[in-house]
């Protein structure tokens, strides 16, 4: 590193490396990102098995970002936790999820992702609040999607949160089912609305006995707890047929729709499949 290299030079002389470089690059673009507006809200239709209707959306987060195009969450969330930005983050997604619902047909719900960061937040109850207040929406239209991880500690902070959501009329989603800690006892424990199967076990569903063989258990278990299960990633009509013999009630993936920005919600309404 001679004359022109000689900032980043300098960089690693102090000490930094160039990952620890990166990470603050890229924080302080987040933080920019978020006064800049770049960040949008993308949609993934949820249907029933049964009759085909779409049931919700998925509200997904997406980072417009001018020069390097569209980026996808996992590039950017982890980060965005460590940071604690994923709280103002998590409040534009859920503003935004219920203003843009209220557009849309009464019977169509949409899920919102919440960080684990966000959901131990003071904030959370507040802001679940204020973007149903702000927006005119419906709490019986809103579903939050949790992961395991959130049920590992602090479960009494984290039951009173749930029963406080549900009091507010909110449903609540425990998301990515089988990869974490499971956890049966968690369904007995917390009170869930639904069961998110994740893809893992959906993209292997033909392929792999033991995949058929979880699926089935957790369907099972949703009908006879009255917990509604959806599941994840599914791509194509094999995997969809063997979902609705196993009586799984819903199902969401590209076999449907990827995730569209929300000016495509009335195609995606219309359509049976979009790729
Ligand atoms: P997730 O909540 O499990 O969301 C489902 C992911 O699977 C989405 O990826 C979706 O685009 C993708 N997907 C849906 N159908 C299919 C399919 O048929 N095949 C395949 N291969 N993938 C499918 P995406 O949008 O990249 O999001 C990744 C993860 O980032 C999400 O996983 C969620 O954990 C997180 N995330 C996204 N938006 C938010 C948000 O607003 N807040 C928080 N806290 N996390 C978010
Ligand atoms: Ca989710
Ligand atoms: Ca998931
Ligand atoms: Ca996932």
């Amino acid at each position: 590193a001679k004359a022109d290299g000689r900032g980043t030079y300098r960089f690693f002389e102090t000490g930094m490396d160039a990952r620890a470089q990166a990470r603050r690059l890229l924080e302080m673009d987040l933080r920019a990102a978020l006064q800049r507006d770049e960040f949008q809200v993308y949609y993934q239709p949820i249907r029933d098995v049964a009759s085909g209707r779409v049931v919700a959306f998925e509200a997904l987060l997406r980072w417009n970002h001018p020069q390097r195009g569209l980026i996808a969450p996992i590039n950017f969330i982890p980060l965005a936790e460590e940071t604690g930005l994923i709280v103002q983050l998590g409040e534009f997604v859920l503003r935004s999820a219920c203003t843009d619902a209220t557009t849309w047909p009464d019977d169509v719900d949409v899920a919102v992702n919440l960080s684990p960061v966000q959901f131990k937040s003071p904030n959370l109850i507040a802001s679940v609040t204020e973007a149903l207040a702000v927006s005119g929406l419906d709490a019986r239209r809103l579903e939050l999607e949790i992961t395991e991880s959130v049920l590992l500690q602090n479960s009494e902070a984290t039951l009173t949160t749930l029963h406080e959501l549900r009091a507010m009329g909110v449903r609540i989603s425990l998301d990515d089912f089988g990869t974490g800690y499971s956890s049966l006892s968690y369904l007995r424990s917390f009170p869930f609305d639904k069961i998110k199967i994740d893809r893992s076990f959906v993209s292997e569903l033909a392929t792999r006995e033991d995949s058929m063989a979880i699926i089935r258990a957790v369907t099972g278990l949703g009908r006879s707890l009255g917990i509604v299960t959806t599941a994840e990633g599914v791509e194509n009509d094999v995997q969809l047929e063997l979902l609705r013999r196993e009586g799984c009630t819903q199902a969401q993936g590209y076999l449907f729709s990827k995730p569209r920005p929300a000016s495509d919600v009335a195609m995606m309404l219309d359509r049976p499949r979009l790729r």
